[in-house]
């Protein structure tokens, strides 16, 4: 049985208590039940209320602080969470609407349709937003009728209580803790499984749901490249991905882990954005950045930093997994020299790593950026919005952020895809996030 730790301290706290699997089977028959008169209830008033809840409980921003050691992003985390749930309770009825029937191409014969929401969804769901991950496909799903079992990571459980105490008594929704076997478990009691991990799992989880023949939308990992070409506005653009690399520790999908810098500006860029990396401290010294939350997860960064500093990569600013307090960390890192034959160009990082490469132009970063098996989001910086659009448009990855970077974790209009390994399945973003947990029906009359 694993052990709930402190990302602080390290230490031991609990351990987990994962649901059995006749409490998971049990949990999954009275929500399917449920669902009926889910879709019958006022869903708009109960999730607004919920979104409320949500916005001011101190119990569960308490809680998100000790699951993942962080102060200032779980607070946005909270904000961002009860803002998805509000806006889904206000725009599920558009999106819902039934077709009214309308002339066919055979005359007499009318078309109409209507959308029929699964019964029962499965999320299985990941530590790094912990609350944020978890709602941000369950509240569509709720949204569009559906009840809703959600397993989050056996790496940040602590939220499951405070946000239980939350839901009303109308929400077909729950939590459970799982260790090992649950998430396995789940796909196997659901109409429709999302899946937020790694590669390795996800592949997994496609296979047992392709076995049970219910869809599974998976939502995997990345390795987001930026791209800065002459005439950029460098303080901006320096700004922008040192954000987007380092916030939450670098521990987001769409994190910023390459940067591809057009030579006449690369240095420049490089000074600017090592000076800037230098001042951001850690959450232990005042600073934003919080701990790495994943046990063991420090020796994969050091791993990737050893590769590339022994292939030849340069190191101008932090560089090393620190101890402080029992808790591991690693400071915003800046590294230039670097290749596509190193680790830290290929593999996703998970860490607030920066390395950048000096390219001739547009052409060679376009190759490198879309060198890559993932294709989740980019970000790209230009003297104009039309050179960044030209570039944009040449990226095989599903969100592309333009004079800004990973601006998909802060805007949820628009819609995407993913490319390569970063998923399967429409993804969630826009009105996507709820249609996938509708089926399509088709009402033809002969008048
Ligand atoms: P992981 O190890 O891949 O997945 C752990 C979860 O999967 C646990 O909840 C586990 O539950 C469950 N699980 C394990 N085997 C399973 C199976 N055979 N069937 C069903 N569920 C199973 O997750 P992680 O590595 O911590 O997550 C980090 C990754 O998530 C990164 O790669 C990151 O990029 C990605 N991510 C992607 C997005 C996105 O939106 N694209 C967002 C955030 C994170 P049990 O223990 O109960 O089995």
């Amino acid at each position: 049985m694993s052990t709930v730790r402190n990302p602080l301290t390290g230490w031991a706290e609990r351990e987990l208590v994962p649901a059995t699997p006749a409490e998971l089977a049990g949990m999954a028959a009275e929500l399917r039940v449920r669902a009926d008169g889910w879709r019958r209830a006022d869903r708009k008033e109960v999730l607004t209320a919920f979104a409320a809840a949500l916005a001011s409980d101190d119990d569960l921003l308490a809680a998100l602080v000790a699951d993942t050691g962080r102060v200032g992003e779980s607070s946005l985390e909270r904000r961002l969470a009860a803002g998805l749930v509000g806006r889904w309770a206000r725009e599920a009825s558009a999106l819902l609407a039934p077709r009214a029937p309308a002339a066919s191409s055979v005359p007499g014969i009318v078309v109409g349709g209507d959308m029929v929401p699964y019964d029962l969804v499965g999320v299985i769901s990941p530590w790094n937003f912990p609350l944020l991950m978890a709602l941000i496909d369950a509240a569509p799903a709720l949204a569009a009728g559906c009840s809703v079992l959600v397993k989050p990571s056996e790496v940040a459980p602590r939220f499951i209580e405070p946000l239980m105490r939350l839901v009303p008594p109308e929400l077909p929704l729950s939590l459970v803790e799982g260790d090992g076997e649950t998430g396995a478990a789940l796909v196997g009691m659901v109409d429709a499984v999302v899946f937020t991990g790694s590669v390795e799992t996800g592949r997994r989880v496609a296979e047992a749901a392709a076995r049970a023949f219910v869809p599974a939308f998976l939502e995997l990992g990345g390795k987001d490249p930026a791209i800065v070409l002459a005439g950029a506005d460098l303080d901006r653009a320096t700004s922008a991905i040192l954000w987007g690399g380092t916030a939450n520790a670098g521990q987001s999908c769409q994190s910023i882990e390459r940067v591809y810098v057009e030579r006449g500006v690369h240095d420049a860029f490089l000074d600017l954005l090592a000076s800037k990396a230098a001042r951001v401290g850690l959450t232990c010294e005042g600073g934003p950045i919080g701990p790495i939350v994943r046990p063991g997860h420090g020796r994969v960064i050091a791993a990737q930093l050893a590769d590339a500093t022994a292939k030849g990569a340069i190191v101008h600013t932090g560089g090393q997994i620190e101890r402080h307090g029992g808790g591991r960390w690693c400071r915003p890192t800046v590294l230039s020299q670097v290749t596509h034959e190193m680790r830290v160009m290929t593999e996703e990082t998970f860490g607030p790593l920066l390395p950048v490469m000096a390219v001739a132009g547009a052409e060679e970063a376009v190759a490198l950026a879309n060198d890559s098996v993932y294709g989740l989001s980019a970000a790209v910086f230009a003297a104009s919005e039309q050179d960044a659009m030209e570039v944009a448009a040449r990226l095989r990855v599903g969100a592309v952020s333009v004079n800004d970077a990973s601006l998909t974790a802060l805007v949820h209009e628009g819609e995407k895809d993913s490319f390569g390994l970063s998923g399967l399945g429409r993804s969630r973003m826009g009105a996507a996030s709820i249609r996938r947990f509708l089926r399509r029906r088709a009402f033809l009359v002969n008048r």
